[in-house]
C-alpha cells in the first residue's frame, strides 16, 4: 500500500495488507514471523486501523495461535516500547505476577520478604478495574505514598531498598495498552494466547532474570477452571523461558477469598500482620511458597524466608520500602465511616463463601472501580469472620461490610445472596496449591 498524505508528503511503503492478514488467521493459517512483526507495530503507530485488528483479534480468539506465532507476538509487544536493564542491581531480579483474585494482597508482604532474602523484587503494578484490587489502590491507602517514581527513583531504591512497587511507565509495552483497550470492547479479552502475551510482554520489558506466576483458578479468578488455568501458565511459562527469564507458575484456588479481607487499607492491615509473623494461615502459605519459588529459581538456596517472616527482617525492609516512597508506615490506616454486619443463617460449617461474589461486594461498596478514571475508597471492602471447614454459630457475625456511604449496603447486600453455604457435617477446605508448571 503506498498513497500521498493530506500533507503531500509520501506515506510509509507498508510491506504488508492488514485483510491478508486477517484472511490467513481467519482460515486458520500460522502468521508469518515478518506479518506478525508487522500487524503488531503497525497497529502501534496507528496504519493498521480499529476495525482490522478487532477482526485479527477474533480470528485469533477462534483459531488460536501456534507456539512458535505466540512468542513472534509477544517478541513484537515487547520490542513495541523500551526493555529494562536491571544488570546495575547487583543483585539477582525476581517479579511475581498474579492473575488477579479477590483479597489477593500477596505482593505486599511478598516483595519486601523476598528483598530481605537478598533477591531484588522490581514490580511494576497497575490499579484494579472491576472486581478484583489493584496492587497500586491498596498502597496508596497509606498516607503519604506515592506509586509515580522517576527512572532514576526507581533504580536507586531497588538498589538500596531491594524492593519497589510502583505504577508502570508508558514505555513498556505500549502495543498491549491499545490491544488491550480494543479487547475490552470487542469480546477478545477470553483467549489464551492474547491473555498470556499481553500478561509476558509486561513483565518480560521489567528486566527481572526470573519471573513467579501466581495462575488463580476458580469463581473469583479469570480461569474458572483447572484445564483453562493450566493451559494459561504452560502458555506464559513457554513464553518467559523463550524470551530468557526463568519463569515458574504456581496454579492456587480462588474458588474463597485470600485471606479474611477484601478492600484497600483492610488488605494493608493484613499484609502486615503477615509481616508482624501472624495474619491468615492461607496469606503466609501463599506468600511463602512465592518467595521460595522466586529465591529458588535466583539461585538463593540457603535462607529459608519463613525466618525473615518471623524475625523481622521482612518487616524492616516493608518500613524502608513504603518510607522510600513518601508513606508512613507507621501512620494509622483510613477506616470506613459505616460498618454493617451479616450474621451466619444457621450453626454448622462454613462449607462455600464465593470468592465471586465477596470480590462483586467489596466493589460495590466502593473499593473498586467500574472505569479506569473512577476513584476508589481506601476504606471500603468486606471482612470475614470465618473461612470454608469453620464452626459457625446462627446468629453470630459472618461477614462485615465496611464503607463510606451507607447506601452502598443494600447493592453488596443484594451481591452476596447465595455467596454462603452452611452445613451440618464437617467440610474439609480444598487447598490452596493446586499445581505447578513446569
Ligand atoms: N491482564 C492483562 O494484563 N492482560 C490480559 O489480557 C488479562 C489480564
Amino acid at each position: 500500500m503506498t498513497g500521498v498524505g493530506a500533507g503531500g508528503e509520501r506515506a510509509r511503503l507498508e510491506p504488508f495488507d492488514a485483510v491478508d492478514v486477517i484472511r490467513t488467521k481467519r482460515d486458520g493459517g500460522r502468521l508469518s514471523d515478518a506479518q506478525v512483526d508487522w500487524v503488531v507495530d503497525a497497529y502501534t503507530r496507528g496504519a493498521v486501523a480499529d476495525e482490522q485488528m478487532s477482526a485479527l483479534l477474533m480470528a485469533i480468539l477462534l483459531r488460536g495461535m501456534e507456539p512458535a506465532e505466540l512468542t513472534r507476538w509477544t517478541r513484537a509487544m515487547i520490542a513495541s516500547g523500551e526493555r529494562m536493564d536491571l544488570s546495575g542491581v547487583g543483585r539477582p531480579t525476581a517479579d511475581k505476577h498474579s492473575t488477579g483474585g479477590v483479597g489477593d494482597k500477596i505482593t505486599l508482604p511478598l516483595a519486601p520478604l523476598v528483598a530481605a532474602c537478598g533477591v531484588a523484587v522490581p514490580q511494576l503494578s497497575g490499579r484494579g478495574l472491576g472486581y478484583t484490587g489493584g496492587t497500586l489502590d491498596k498502597l496508596e491507602s497509606i498516607p503519604g505514598w506515592r506509586a509515580q517514581l522517576s527512572g532514576p527513583e526507581f533504580f536507586g531504591q531497588l538498589r538500596d531498598v531491594g524492593a519497589v512497587i510502583c505504577a508502570a511507565g508508558q514505555s513498556l509495552a505500549p502495543a498491549d495498552r491499545k490491544l488491550y483497550a480494543l479487547r475490552d470492547v470487542t469480546g477478545t479479552v477470553e483467549s489464551v494466547p492474547l491473555i498470556a502475551s499481553s500478561i509476558m510482554s509486561k513483565k518480560i520489558a521489567e528486566g527481572a532474570g526470573v519471573l513467579v506466576l501466581d495462575v488463580k483458578v476458580g469463581t473469583g479468578a479469570f480461569m474458572k477452571q483447572p484445564a483453562a488455568g493450566r493451559e494459561l501458565a504452560e502458555a506464559m511459562v513457554g513464553l518467559g523461558e523463550a524470551h530468557g527469564v526463568r519463569t515458574v507458575a504456581l496454579l492456587t484456588g480462588m474458588d474463597i477469598p485470600l485471606g479474611r479481607t477484601a478492600g484497600n487499607a483492610l488488605e494493608v492491615a493484613e499484609a502486615v500482620e503477615v509481616l508482624a509473623g501472624g495474619g491468615p494461615p492461607d496469606v503466609v502459605e501463599l506468600t511463602l511458597a512465592l518467595a521460595r519459588e522466586m529465591l529458588a529459581a535466583s539461585g538463593v538456596s540457603d535462607v529459608d524466608p519463613a525466618g525473615a517472616l518471623a524475625d523481622g527482617r521482612a518487616m524492616d525492609a516493608w518500613h524502608k520500602m513504603i518510607a522510600a516512597q513518601g508513606g508512613d508506615p507507621d501512620a494509622p490506616l483510613p477506616t470506613a465511616a459505616e460498618t454493617h454486619v451479616v450474621p451466619a443463617p444457621a450453626t454448622g460449617t462454613l462449607a462455600r463463601l464465593d470468592a465471586y461474589q465477596v470480590g462483586v461486594a467489596a466493589w460495590r461498596l466502593g473499593a473498586g472501580r467500574a472505569r479506569k478514571e473512577d476513584p476508589v475508597s481506601a476504606a471500603a471492602g468486606v471482612v470475614l469472620h470465618a473461612k470454608p471447614g469453620d464452626r459457625v454459630t446462627a446468629g453470630a457475625p459472618l461477614l462485615e461490610l465496611h464503607a463510606d456511604d451507607p447506601s452502598r449496603f443494600d447493592r453488596a447486600l443484594a451481591a452476596l445472596d447465595g455467596a454462603v453455604e452452611i452445613a451440618d457435617t464437617p467440610v474439609e477446605p480444598t487447598p490452596l496449591l493446586l499445581g505447578r508448571v513446569p
